[in-house]
């Protein structure tokens, strides 16, 4: 199958944005990161005029779903590159883009540096040896699957990487900590951040739910971690 791929290019936050087009001629069972992998082995690389292209900046760790690296824009979604293959992707021209809510680096990269800044403000660490309540065992390993790839941020209505609402991902991060934490004062101080940093800016448009690439419950973990920070439940 011969499929046409639109990637966004920028060489710099500062350079002028423009469209490029290839030709991937392989298996519609290619994932898009596979497809990201052969154009950048090509030497030289040609786009679809003839001229020749700079390597298409993009990110990847593990090319199996584990790093959360690789997501972009994929066809408008935020999607993971590694997991999304050519034949559940409508029509044969594949649109990659950059996240818009992150600054870019280059190409399909961005900085996602403010993701983890939030996380820290949030104190959501240990300050005691973790209690193992066995009823939470299984939210508590869903918390702690989350690769951290923004997927969930970019389609958040509230989440601006200017503002103070850290979005999904810290309710998800939140709930895992909440219940291990045995030390009342820093549960306390996690719970006050979590108050203003997630509860109050949070619309409960659920946006973040559908979205999410390894398909954790977000909606079960916001909704707990809402219950354990607030209500202390
Ligand atoms: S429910 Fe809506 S506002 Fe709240 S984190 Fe999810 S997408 Fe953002
Ligand atoms: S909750 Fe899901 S979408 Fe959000 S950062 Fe974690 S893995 Fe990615």
């Amino acid at each position: 199958m011969v499929y046409k791929i639109r990637i966004r290019r920028q060489e710099n936050r500062k350079s002028d944005r423009y469209w490029q087009e290839f030709e991937f001629d392989g298996s519609e069972n290619s994932s898009v990161a596979s497809v990201l992998n052969e154009l950048n082995s090509r030497s030289p690389l040609k786009d679809n005029s003839g001229n020749i292209a700079a390597p298409i900046g993009w990110e990847c760790g593990c090319m199996v779903r584990k790093c959360g690296a690789c997501a972009m824009l994929i066809n408008g979604l935020p999607r993971l590159a590694c997991s999304t293959f050519l034949n559940t992707l409508r029509g044969t021209t594949i649109t990659l883009e950059p996240f818009s809510k992150f600054p870019l680096v280059r190409d399909l990269i961005v900085d996602r540096s403010i993701l983890f800044e939030n996380l820290k403000k949030l104190n959501l660490w240990l300050d005691s040896e973790a209690y193992m309540n066995p009823w939470t065992h299984e939210p508590r390993y869903q918390s702690a699957r989350c690769l951290m790839c923004g997927c969930c941020l970019e389609v958040c209505p509230n989440f601006h990487t200017d503002g103070t609402f850290a979005g999904a991902i810290a309710a998800v991060n939140a709930f895992r900590i909440l219940n291990e934490e045995q030390e009342a004062t820093h549960k306390n101080e996690i719970s006050a951040e979590y108050k203003e940093k997630y509860f109050e800016g949070c619309g409960k448009s659920l946006s973040c739910h559908d979205i999410c690439p390894i398909r954790l419950p977000v909606e079960e973990l916001l909704v707990r971690s809402n219950a354990a920070a607030i209500w202390g439940k």
